[in-house]
């Protein structure tokens, strides 16, 4: 049930109050150290692009109040028409985020867990094309792979700190990726639309149908690296997702399927189709 206090901020998120719909996450966020990286080097360093941000953000939640943490469609920013002719039109192509609980993670059973570890951005895969049995069972190897023929970077996403540190930022300074594709929690979805808005990411978010952290004590939990569950999207998103990526790679496989010694190469925390 939470406390009063929550239980207000909650109400206001459910109104819509003053269009905004990051009422209780934002309050919660107060005292945490990326909520202040992100004012200070995201909304302070870029007055112009902040303010424009958070009108569009506000006209999006007006037009769409229905926002709930029980999302499970996927949602388009700012609407769907607009994030798919940039995807195909602009360079660099969409940054396809995948979250790190997406690892195959047994506790008691080392040969079942990603052998890269768990919270952190590396993949044998993505890295050096190593595929070891576990991976045959992986979601980051699975959708990397479709990834790689899209042309698409993948990042493996993290803590808050660190997708605002290697993704927001380059975007909201250098304008590094002006759309994305990422893989969250049904909760995340509320709280990462206003960055979105701000850093002026033409999004598409797809969210789990499993695992998946449901209130903000989990999320933080999750943010800190502490997450034994796997997570999982639904069929509806997976299948958007694949069918997206194919038609980016389309093109490139066409040409006589010279493109099929591809690989990623790692720059930072992003891994790069060549
Ligand atoms: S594909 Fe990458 S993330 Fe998945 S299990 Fe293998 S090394 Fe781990």
């Amino acid at each position: 049930m939470g406390s009063p206090i929550t239980r207000l901020l909650r109400r206001l998120d459910g109104a819509g109050f003053w269009n905004v719909q990051v009422w209780e996450f934002g309050f919660r966020s107060l005292p945490r150290g990326y909520a202040w990286l992100f004012f200070l080097r995201a909304v302070l360093a870029h007055p112009v692009k902040a303010a424009r941000g958070m009108r569009r953000y506000r006209g999006f939640i007006r037009r769409r109040v229905d926002i709930s943490a029980g999302l499970s469609s996927p949602l388009a920013i700012p609407d769907e028409e607009v994030f798919l002719r940039g995807i195909q039109t602009q360079e660099p192509r969409p940054l396809v985020g995948l979250g790190f609980c997406l690892k195959p993670y047994d506790p008691n059973d080392p040969s079942a867990s990603c052998p890269s570890g768990r919270a952190n951005h590396d993949c044998l895969y993505l890295e050096r094309g190593e595929v070891r049995p576990v991976c045959a069972d992986c979601a980051i190897h699975h959708l990397g792979s479709r990834c790689l023929a899209g042309g698409c970077p993948v990042y493996i996403m993290t803590s808050a700190k660190d997708i605002a540190r290697d993704f927001l930022f380059p975007q909201v300074g250098r304008s590094s990726f002006p759309s994305a594709i990422l893989l969250l929690c049904p909760y995340s979805v509320r709280a990462i639309i206003l960055p979105l808005f701000i850093c002026g990411v033409d999004t598409l978010l797809l969210v789990y149908a499993r695992g998946s952290c449901a209130d903000y004590g989990q999320w933080l939990k999750a943010d800190r690296g502490i997450k034994e569950e796997r997570t999982m999207l639904n069929g509806e998103s997976e299948e958007k997702l694949l069918g997206l990526l194919e038609k980016l790679g389309a093109g490139e496989w066409k040409e006589g399927g010279k493109r099929k010694d591809r690989r990623f190469v790692r720059g930072g925390n992003i891994f790069y189709p060549d």
